[in-house]
């Protein structure tokens, strides 16, 4: 068999370099430009970006501005002609404008090396030329991200008019046996490729059932249109995380009764993935029940750098070979199972590799199959020898011909650009790098890799959950089941490890379904205040002089427990908090998160810092402050609750843990877990309490020392103010560690790419409904973009599904509690007498159901009116015009918070001008600007917003402390010591740390 592929591989090498001998020479930009990009990573880089921004510019000085942006950073790294041009590159005249033309000339041409149609309307034609060639067509519409319904139904409308345009134009055009005609007779000569996730703007694999419906209601005109006009539809395979809904849909669609015995339809299937022999394995079974076959189109797949990025980022296990000679080999494995179950499964290899496409033809020929049951597919523009070396061989040929304007192409074409100048790519390898045959028809092999590089960091963060599995979807939906048969229970408060009832009791609702009662907490009053501080200053005494190590083991412990329990504390945030699945999820996760890295951090800190000299020892060391009074807010039940008082408890302060009065049931689980890891009675204290009843008397009491609070900026004030205070009896000044509120903004440049900006900006200002202290509450759009981004981005929140939380598909759930909908309400009536109301979306028979508020954006916002300047918390988003960068800078920064902030931009200039001068606490470029994750974005902010501390960073733990330096004269009478003398017998940082608290003990 290896032997008769090598044979069919150097006859087809042979016939290719033929074909290229014959090629057009007319593209040398085009393959000027790829030898570039091949040469250099760096400058492929900058040239690629310059390529993704070209048609989002609207002016010559635009584009030239952005070639020497880009490329000036490159300069020294390209051939000398082109570094000189870019240095005296002409920016303005006419001069200028000649440049920007040849540019966006040159990169036309190259993008329409592999997008040759540019509207519905020339796509027959470009058919009708290729037929001529000998190459079939399968046609797909490129288009700008669906962010929107509207968007979602013009993609179906679309593609029905395109149906409708190519069976009438190739209905007259002349039978071509090879293109037309398989073993059996006739195939339709209009075939179509779409992507589903374009047909419904909310395509989440969260709610598999909800999204199949959606999409299925848009899909069965256009399959029934297709049926009744012979066209063939496949369907396209996207991301890893659609594939499994993907295939659903595919089976959901196509066993219903109309579409069942069609066999006009297939559906690609990517080799890269390790589950694909199991995927295949699976549709063949399905099929042969159908009892009609569909065809299968084998890619090895289009995403593979994002796959890897996404779970590299979190910390998932990619789904996809890590070694391209896995995926090659894999690729043959299900080519050998297409080829066995041809008459179920027809095969439509999709390849632009000689060997790949020479295993299949040896294959096909072991089993004798007829020519024309199978086909091969390539991608318009590519390979082109190789399309003629088959058309001559007898195939049947099918070039994947895609049609649409640039800017909604761009991410096509950027494909594009990187698999053919990939390192790995098999025509960067032949055609460009020109290996030995022999060396690109090896057979490839299964290597034994495929996991992902490990770090020796002490730190890893706990991987969100992956919702696009079914096993994961089971375990919330269980969780939640279990949680609501453990809801209305009582929840005392514990100090010194004692649980005490007062007779009076917080009620804890769900805000989705406010009749649900999620449990009742002990109501505090400020007798059990003093028992709990007192309890507290006891339990320090032992407790700082715990080794750190013994501290860090227990917050692991801590770690450990809430990740065994992981989905069903998601569970109680959903009830309690009406966090939606992956907001609850990554609360959840931010909680390990800070557990293990305080952990780990402690050990730093403890070290304790020497700075000796000949005759003189000089060590600093930290020691806790003592009892801290933790003030936790209820939009992040458990991270922020478990954040705060982890920090506090593994530097050996103890701790008054008061949960908000809103999320206290699930304060009681950390409460439990804490117990159940072994700390020690009294070094957490749980006192739920009204904050307006007992948080001024927790924060005056003489004997506290540390005060750690997140929330509004009133309290946060206040608290400040109470602290300054000197009670009778304190002996020392109170420490306030404080995070507050922001009124963040995105900008969006003139240049941005509107698609991610759109889904940046819903996802900041809409998720958790806009009750984040990182939501984005503003947006601040360039002038030229204005209208478009506005248009685009109501339209998106239009889309999103208001529903209660517990429901997988809510896109907004509701907000906290019957007060902060008035107050909300409240605020939106005065918003509208300052501003253009262009969204409210209202909450339908669900405002009986719960507490909800529809997404709303206002726009023209006066810069200085309450709604730009004044934290709402909930789903309410201020648009703002700006004439220039500079003064949406100036607005961004225009108010009292200085917490997140946004850029979409491309332009260098911008983005490095914004590091500088965009002056928040995290500044997030190019990505929606929640979701801080720990010791990636450690999290906080200044001005109002913080006391400038960081959250999940090294900069925190030191808040929790004293420092305190030691020096000794190590001289005597000229005897010097020699340096770390006094260092013997250390066991290392627990016991030097353990020594000095013990002699600070001991002197008081
Ligand atoms: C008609 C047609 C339709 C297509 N439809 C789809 C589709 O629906 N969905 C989709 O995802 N793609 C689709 N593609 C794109 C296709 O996946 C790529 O064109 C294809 O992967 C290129 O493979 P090749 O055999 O031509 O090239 P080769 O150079 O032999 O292979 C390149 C491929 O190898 C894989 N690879 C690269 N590096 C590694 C590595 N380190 N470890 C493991 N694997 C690696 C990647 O898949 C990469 O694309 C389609 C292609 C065609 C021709």
């Amino acid at each position: 068999m290896e032997q008769r592929i090598r044979e069919i591989g150097h006859e087809l090498f042979r016939a290719a370099h033929t074909a290229q001998r014959g090629w057009p020479t007319r593209r040398w930009v085009a393959n000027w430009f790829l030898q570039l990009s091949m040469r250099d990573e760096l400058v492929k880089t900058e040239l690629f970006r310059f390529v993704d921004l070209l048609p989002a510019l609207r002016t010559p000085t635009d584009v030239n501005e952005h070639v020497r942006e880009c490329l000036v950073r490159v300069r020294n790294r390209l051939p000398a002609p082109l570094a000189g041009a870019v240095a005296f590159w002409p920016q303005v005249g006419w001069l200028g404008e000649i440049s920007a033309a040849f540019v966006c000339r040159s990169v036309e041409q190259l993008a329409r090396r592999f997008i040759p149609a540019p509207d519905t309307g020339t796509v027959a034609a470009v058919a009708s030329q290729l037929r001529h060639r000998g190459l079939a067509v399968t046609v797909d519409l490129l288009g700008e991200a669906v962010l929107a319904e509207a968007e979602a139904l013009a993609y179906q409308q679309r593609y029905l008019a395109l149906i409708d345009q190519l069976t009438t134009a190739l209905a007259v055009v002349p039978e071509v046996s090879r293109l037309d005609c398989d073993q059996h007779g006739s195939i339709p000569r209009v075939n179509i490729s779409l992507k589903l996730s374009s047909l419904f703007s909310q395509f989440d694999p969260i709610a598999p059932t909800e999204t199949s419906a959606a999409v299925r209601d848009r899909l069965r005109p256009i399959l029934r249109f297709a049926k009744a006009r012979h066209a063939f539809v496949n369907f396209d395979m996207e991301h890893f995380a659609y594939k499994e809904l993907i295939f659903r849909i595919f089976r959901d669609v196509l066993t219903e009764t109309e579409f069942r015995d069609w066999a006009d339809v297939g559906i690609a299937v990517q080799a890269y993935l390790r589950e694909t022999a199991a995927d295949l394995d699976w549709l063949c079974r399905w099929a042969e029940q159908r009892g009609t076959p569909v065809w299968v189109r084998l890619v090895k797949g289009a995403y593979w750098d994002y796959e890897i990025a996404v779970a590299v980022q979190h910390g998932w296990i990619p789904p996809v070979f890590t070694e391209k000679s896995e995926t090659d080999a894999a690729y043959e494995t299900a080519t050998a199972f297409l080829i066995e179950n041809h008459e179920t499964l027809q095969p439509a290899f999709a390849t632009h590799n000689i060997r790949t496409i020479a295993a299949a033809l040896a294959l096909a020929e072991r089993h004798r199959l007829p020519p024309l049951s199978f086909e091969f597919q390539m991608l318009y523009g590519m390979a082109e020898p190789i399309q003629t070396a088959l058309v001559n061989n007898g195939q049947r040929v099918r070039l994947y011909t895609p049609v649409g304007e640039l800017l909604p192409g761009m991410a096509y074409f950027v494909r594009r650009l990187l698999e053919n100048t990939s390192n790995q790519s098999f025509l960067r390898a032949s055609f460009l790098e020109h290996l030995p045959e022999e060396e690109l028809l090896m057979k490839p092999t299964h290597s034994v890799s495929s996991t992902l590089p490990t770090t020796a960091e002490p730190f890893h963060n706990e991987p969100i959950a992956d919702f696009s599995r079914p096993e994961t979807r089971a375990a919330m939906q269980a969780a939640l089941t279990k949680v609501s048969t453990a809801v209305e229970r009582d929840y005392p408060i514990v100090i010194g490890g004692q649980r005490i009832e007062t007779g009076q009791w917080l009620e804890s609702r769900d805000p989705s379904h406010r009749q649900r009662l999620v449990g009742r907490a002990a109501r505090a009053t400020v007798q059990q205040i003093q028992s709990a501080v007192t309890t507290a200053g006891d339990a320090f005494v032992t407790w700082r002089n715990t080794s750190p190590a013994e501290r860090a083991d227990l917050l692991r412990r801590v770690a450990t427990i809430i990740r065994r329990r992981r989905f069903e504390l998601a569970a109680w945030e959903i009830v309690e908090c009406g966090k939606p699945w992956r907001e609850a999820d990554a609360d959840v996760c931010e909680a390990i998160d800070f557990c293990e890295f305080y952990a780990a951090d402690m050990l730093r800190l403890a070290v304790p810092r020497r700075s000796d000299m000949p005759g003189e020892t000089n060590v600093s060391v930290v020691e806790p402050r003592g009892v801290a009074v933790v003030i936790a807010p209820w939009n992040f039940p458990l991270a922020i609750l478990a954040g705060m008082t982890s920090a506090a408890i593994v530097t050996g302060n103890t701790v008054i843990m008061k949960p908000a009065e809103q999320s206290p049931i699930i304060a009681a689980h950390l409460m439990k877990i804490f117990e159940e890891a072994g700390l020690p009675a009294g070094v957490v204290n749980y006192l739920p309490g009204v904050g307006a009843e007992i948080g001024p008397a927790l924060v005056q009491h003489p004997a506290v020392a540390l005060i750690v609070f997140t929330g509004s900026r009133a309290v946060g004030v206040a608290i400040q103010q109470l602290a300054a205070a000197m009670p009778p009896g304190q002996t020392h000044l109170k420490h306030v560690i404080c995070e507050m509120g922001g009124k963040n903004a995105i900008i969006v440049d003139d240049d941005a790419d509107l698609d991610e900006a759109t889904r940046g900006v819903t996802a900041s200002a809409f998720g958790y409904a806009g009750q984040k202290y990182s939501a984005c509450s503003r947006v601040i759009v360039l002038d030229s973009v204005y209208e478009a981004f506005l248009t685009r981005l109501v339209e998106a929140a239009r889309s999103l599904r208001l529903a209660p939380a517990d429901d997988p598909d809510c896109g907004v759930g509701p907000v906290i509690d019957a007060e902060a909908r008035e107050r909300i309400l409240v605020q939106l009536e005065q918003a509208k007498r300052v501003a253009r109301l262009v969204l409210a979306a209202t909450p339908g028979s669900l405002a009986d159901e719960g507490w909800f508020v529809g997404p709303h954006i206002f726009a023209d916002v006066p810069p200085k009116s309450a709604l730009a300047q004044e934290e709402i918390f909930g789903p309410v988003l201020a648009v703002l015009q700006a004439r220039n960068f500079d003064e949406a800078l100036r607005l961004a920064n225009g108010t009292v918070y200085a917490l997140t902030g946004g850029l979409y931009s491309r332009r260098p200039d911008h983005i490095d001008q914004a590091r500088r001068e965009f002056r928040v606490g995290n500044l997030y470029i190019n990505r929606k600007i929640t979701g801080a994750v720990v010791a990636r974005q450690p999290f906080g902010g200044f001005k109002l917003s913080g006391s400038g501390s960081k959250a999940g960073g090294p900069d925190y733990l030191p808040q929790f402390v004293w420092s305190r330096t030691i020096t000794e004269n190590t001289m005597r009478h000229g005897f010097i010591p020699p340096a770390n003398s006094d260092r013997v017998g250390e066991e290392g940082v627990s016991s030097h740390a353990k020594h000095i608290s013990t002699v600070r003990l001991k002197t008081g």
